[in-house]
């Protein structure tokens, strides 16, 4: 409508999650008229996270190493995994200063309607930690939605004989996302937490 260039914009502003083409448009119009330095300041910091930005070999969080710095963090307690579905998650907790043990990121939620199966997630790389590392307890923080629901039953079965396995206590809101919960609230489902 106005240019092949600034259409290619909003449509690829459209794109991303929660922005309509209303939202995009005006993302759009503020793009052009800021300064060149400031608009290549953020096309510069998508390519530098999509070169840089990779997974923890070992717990699927994000990092610029091979290694992410909880994992390397000697305070941890080694005995304890927490899974959680994205990285998002993972800062989440980190905010409520109630866990000190490490983390699994699985990178989503098992939703065979949308494709997502055991194999999508890093479900093996789980077993294989719990296996092999001295683990105690794992912790399964999914979402308190549908799929969140389906992934931590279909864990606990998975685990069930190899480690004690716990979850958040209730009290989050159901159908909600762990990252819009209060760290008071989570906190005390950590603390909460209970045998399944
Ligand atoms: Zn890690």
């Amino acid at each position: 409508m106005l240019s092949p260039a600034v259409d290619n914009l909003v449509a690829q502003l459209t794109r991303l999650p929660g922005i309509g083409s209303r939202t995009a448009q005006r993302l759009a119009f503020h793009l052009l008229q800021v300064s060149k330095t400031e608009a290549n300041a953020l096309a510069d910091a998508i390519r530098d996270v999509k070169e840089r930005v990779r997974f923890c070999n070992e717990c699927g969080n994000l990092t610029e190493e091979e290694v992410c710095a909880i994992c390397l963090d000697a305070r941890r307690d080694r005995t304890m995994i927490c899974v959680v579905e994205q990285p998002v998650d993972l800062l989440s907790l980190e905010r409520t200063a109630e866990y000190r043990g490490l983390y699994h990121v699985l990178g989503g939620a098992l939703s065979p309607i949308d494709g997502v199966d055991p194999e999508h997630l890093r479900i093996d790389e789980l077993l294989r930690r719990v296996d092999r590392n001295g683990v105690q307890e794992v912790v399964l923080a999914m979402n308190p939605n549908m799929t969140g629901e389906a992934t931590a039953a279909y864990l606990a079965d998975r685990l069930r004989g190899r480690v004690r396995v716990t979850r958040l206590a209730s009290g989050l809101p159901v159908g909600g996302d762990l990252e819009y919960a209060d760290e008071v609230t989570l906190g005390r489902a950590l603390t909460g937490r209970r045998e399944m």
